[in-house]
This record gives C-alpha cells, structure tokens and sequence, in this order.
C-alpha cells in the first residue's frame, strides 16, 4: 500500500448527557455489541474505536468515540473534550424527565464550545423500559425540532435504534464534509 492510500478518514464524535442516561451502554452496545446491567462509571475521559464502511462512498471510515466517562457528574467537561468533534450524540433517559429537560442547556454548551452548524443527534434511551416512560416520543421531537436538532429513540438494552444513531451521525458529517 503507498503512503497517500493509506490516508484515513478519521470522525470523532462525542457522547453527552446527564451522568445514568446509558451513554456508556449505547457506547458498548454499538463497539462491542454487548450490554451490562450494572456499569460503574469510570473516571476521566477516553475513547473507543469502531471502524465502519461509508454507505455514501464506501470509503473506510475511524470513528473515533469519546465517552464523558463520569465527568458530567462534576460539570468539569473541558474544551478537550470538545475539541475537533464533528458530531454530537446528545443522551436522555426517557424514564427520567431531569434528564430530557437538561439537553436544552446541553445544546447550549455544545455550542459554546463547537464551531457553527455542529451536527448533534437528540437520543431518547431507554425506549425498553415502556411502562416507567415520562417522555413520549412527541415530546422528543418536538424538543428536536424547536432546537432544530435530529432525533432518535434507542434502547441499548434491547438493541434498538443505536446503529442507525451512528449511521444518521456519519450520514450528515459527510454531507457537510461534501458541502464545505
Ligand atoms: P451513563 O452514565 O450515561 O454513561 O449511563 P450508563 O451507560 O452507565 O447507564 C446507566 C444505567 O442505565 C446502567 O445501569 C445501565 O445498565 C442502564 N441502561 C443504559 N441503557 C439502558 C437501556 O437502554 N435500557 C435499560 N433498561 N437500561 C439501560
């Protein structure tokens, strides 16, 4: 292979929410394809890898994938986190309505530290657990479209939904990659 094939596409995205809404599960779920009912979360921020086919060019494509790791709990993200980010996946708890009403504050911090048209992804997780849900659906997009902001709904316990978060996230980075 000669140096200039080897050139990668490289995507980071970050994972952001209030601290028990499953954005490490959707993490595992979507890397390992596995999910653990009891997560401890773990201190500083890291990262996963998962490499995907571009269904656009079929290009191969890194995501690289950074996980808030515990963080949030203590409002100490950092601009690192942040920095070079090309999409944002934004997580809620349906069960826990805290949770949902706090992503309009999250839109804001994204935003204060992304440069303009960021690409953010609204997540309403926990879709298994129908008979605690607080949040419709409606309501998530309705949150969704006032922030003028993408949403899906997931369950990385049941495996529902988190492939096509990913999936909708490169869909639109590339779209934007194509048009800047
Ligand atoms: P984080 O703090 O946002 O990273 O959240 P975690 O990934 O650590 O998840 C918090 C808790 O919610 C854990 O006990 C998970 O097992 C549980 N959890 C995460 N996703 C789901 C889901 O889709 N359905 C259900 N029922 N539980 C989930």
């Amino acid at each position: 292979v000669s140096e200039h094939n080897r050139e990668e596409i490289l995507y980071k995205i970050i994972l952001v929410g209030d601290s028990g809404v499953g954005k490490s599960s959707i993490l595992v779920r979507f890397t390992d394809n596995t999910f653990q009912p009891h997560f401890s979360p773990t201190l500083g921020v890291d990262f996963n890898v998962k490499t995907i086919n571009s269904k656009e060019t079929g290009q191969t494509i890194k995501l690289q994938l950074w996980d808030t790791a515990g963080q949030e709990r203590f409002k100490s993200i950092t601009q690192t986190f942040y920095r070079g980010s090309h999409g944002v996946i934004l997580v809620y708890d349906v069960t826990y309505p805290k949770s949902f009403e706090r992503c309009k504050s999250w839109v804001e911090e994204i935003n204060s530290n992304t440069q303009d048209g960021m690409i953010i992804i609204l997540v309403g997780n926990k879709s298994d657990l129908s008979s605690q849900r607080k949040i419709s659906t409606e309501q998530g997009q309705q949150l969704a479209d006032s922030l003028n902001i993408k949403f899906l709904e997931t369950s990385a316990k049941e495996n529902f939904g988190v492939t096509q978060v990913f999936d909708m996230l490169v869909h639109d980075i590339e779209l934007t990659m194509k048009n800047s």
